[in-house]
C-alpha cells in the first residue's frame, strides 16, 4: 500500500511570536483582513496588538471581529465580500477553531466570489490568498490542516469544506494567547486535541507517519493536560498543549476523524455541546467500540494516558453520562442516522452501522 504525508504550512511556535509577524508575511501581501470572534480576542488586548504589529510598516488592515462559534456559511460569505471589497491579498485569522474555519474559508473564496455553499459542494480548482492562522484555543489543529467545517444553517448539518488549497500558509503558535482561556474551555479544548490524535491513530486511514506524530501528542496531552487544568498559569503547559494540539492537526489533515466526531456534531449543534465537550462525551465509547478491531492500538492509548481513555477524561472532569441525560432515544437514533452517513464514520475500525452507533453511544458495545 502507499502512504503518503502532506504538510505545507509552515509552522512558528513561540512566546509572543506575533509580536514578529511581519517577518512571515510576504512583502507583497499590503491589505489584510484581520478576522476575529466576537468577544475575546478584543477584551483581552489581542486584536489591538494584532493591528499594531501589523501595520507598523505600512500595511492596511480591516478587522472582521464576528465570527460566531460553529459558523454557518452566511459568516463566511460576509467576510469573502470584505476581502474582496478590499481587495485584499491576505487574511489573518485570530480565533479559536470557529474562527479559524471561517477565515481560512473566506480566503479560499475571495479568489473567485464563490459563495460557502458553492465551495463546500465543489472547491475551487485554483487559488487561495495568503492565510495566517494564529490559534488562540489549544485543540482544534485548524491552523495546520485543509478543512473548515462550517454550519449549514438550513439544514442544521456540519459540513466539512475541504481542499488542500486550504491549508494555511502559516501557522503562528504563540501560547501566551491561550493563557486567558477558562479552565472548562481549556478542559474541552485540549480533549479536542486528544481526540484528534485518538481518532487519527485508530483510523482505518492511518499511516506510519500520523501515528508518530499522534503518540507525540497523545503523550504531552497525557502529561500536560492535566497540569494546565490544575495550574492553567503556567506558560510551559500552555506551550506544550499548544504543540500538541498543533502535531494533532497535523494527523487529522492526513487520516480525518472518526465516528466520534460524526456523533458530536449532533450534539454541538442541537444540544449546544461545546465541540470538545462533545467528544470528550463520546471518545470512550468509540474507543470501546474499535478495542475489538485494534487492541493492541488501544494497548498503546492506554499506555501512553497511563489509563483508559474514560478514566482520564473523568480525571479531566468530564462525566459523559451526565452531559448526555439530556439525549433522549429518539435523538439518539437521529443523531446515528445522521452520523452513518459521514465519511469519518467510514474511516471506523468496525465500520459501524447506524444500528452500532446507537450502541456506542449507549455505551453498549462489550
Ligand atoms: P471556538 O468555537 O473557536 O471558541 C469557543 C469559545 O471560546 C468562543 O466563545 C470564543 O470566544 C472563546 N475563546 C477562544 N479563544 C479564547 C481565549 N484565548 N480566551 C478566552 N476565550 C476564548 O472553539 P474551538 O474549540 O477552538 O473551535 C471549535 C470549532 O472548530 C468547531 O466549529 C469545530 O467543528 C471546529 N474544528 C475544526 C477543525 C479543523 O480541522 N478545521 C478541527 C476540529 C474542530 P470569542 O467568540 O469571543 O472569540
Ligand atoms: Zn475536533
Amino acid at each position: 500500500m502507499t502512504v503518503s504525508f502532506y504538510m505545507p504550512t509552515r509552522i512558528y511556535s513561540g512566546a509572543n511570536i506575533c509580536k514578529e509577524i511581519t517577518t512571515y508575511v510576504p512583502e507583497h501581501v499590503r491589505t489584510i483582513v484581520l478576522v476575529t470572534g466576537c468577544a475575546s480576542a478584543r477584551r483581552y488586548g489581542y486584536t489591538d496588538a494584532l493591528q499594531t504589529y501589523l501595520t507598523r510598516d505600512g500595511r492596511d488592515v480591516h478587522v472582521f471581529d464576528s465570527v460566531e462559534e460553529n459558523p454557518s456559511y452566511a459568516t463566511v460569505d460576509r467576510i469573502t465580500a470584505l476581502a474582496r471589497a478590499k481587495k485584499a491579498e491576505g487574511v489573518v485569522g485570530l480565533g479559536g477553531g470557529s474562527v479559524l474555519d471561517a477565515s481560512k474559508a473566506a480566503a479560499l473564496c475571495a479568489v473567485s466570489g464563490m459563495s460557502a455553499a458553492a465551495a463546500v459542494s465543489a472547491p475551487p480548482a485554483h487559488g487561495a490568498l495568503f492565510y495566517c492562522a494564529i490559534p488562540t484555543t489549544a485543540g482544534t489543529g485548524s491552523e495546520v490542516t485543509q478543512y473548515a467545517i462550517l454550519t449549514d444553517s438550513a439544514t442544521q448539518r456540519k459540513e466539512n469544506l475541504a481542499t488542500a488549497l486550504m491549508f494555511p500558509s502559516v501557522a503562528l503558535l504563540d501560547e501566551t494567547l491561550t493563557a486567558s482561556m477558562p479552565v472548562e474551555l481549556t478542559r474541552d479544548t485540549g480533549i479536542d486535541a486528544l481526540s484528534h490524535a485518538v481518532e487519527g491513530y485508530i483510523s482505518l486511514r492511518a499511516t506510519p507517519f500520523s501515528d508518530a506524530y499522534a503518540r507525540a501528542a497523545i503523550t504531552r496531552i497525557a502529561t500536560w493536560l492535566p497540569r494546565v487544568l490544575a495550574s492553567p498559569e503556567d506558560n510551559t503547559a500552555r506551550r506544550e498543549m499548544l504543540e500538541a494540539s498543533c502535531m494533532a492537526g497535523m494527523v487529522i489533515a492526513q487520516t480525518g476523524t472518526t465516528a466520534c466526531h460524526a456523533l458530536g456534531y449532533y450534539l454541538t449543534l442541537r444540544k449546544g455541546l461545546r465541540h470538545g465537550h462533545a467528544n470528550a462525551v463520546l471518545l470512550s465509547r468509540v474507543v470501546a467500540w474499535v478495542q475489538k478491531y485494534v487492541p493492541e492500538k488501544v494497548a498503546d492509548i492506554e499506555g501512553m494516558l497511563g489509563s483508559t481513555v474514560e478514566a482520564f477524561v473523568s480525571r479531566c472532569g468530564v462525566t459523559p453520562d451526565a452531559s448526555l441525560s439530556a439525549v433522549d432515544a429518539v435523538e439518539i437514533q437521529e443523531m446515528a442516522q445522521e452520523a452513518a452517513t459521514r465519511g469519518n464514520t467510514a474511516a471506523t475500525p468496525g465500520l459501524p452501522s447506524a444500528e452500532d452507533l446507537v450502541k456506542i453511544v449507549c455505551a453498549d458495545v462489550r
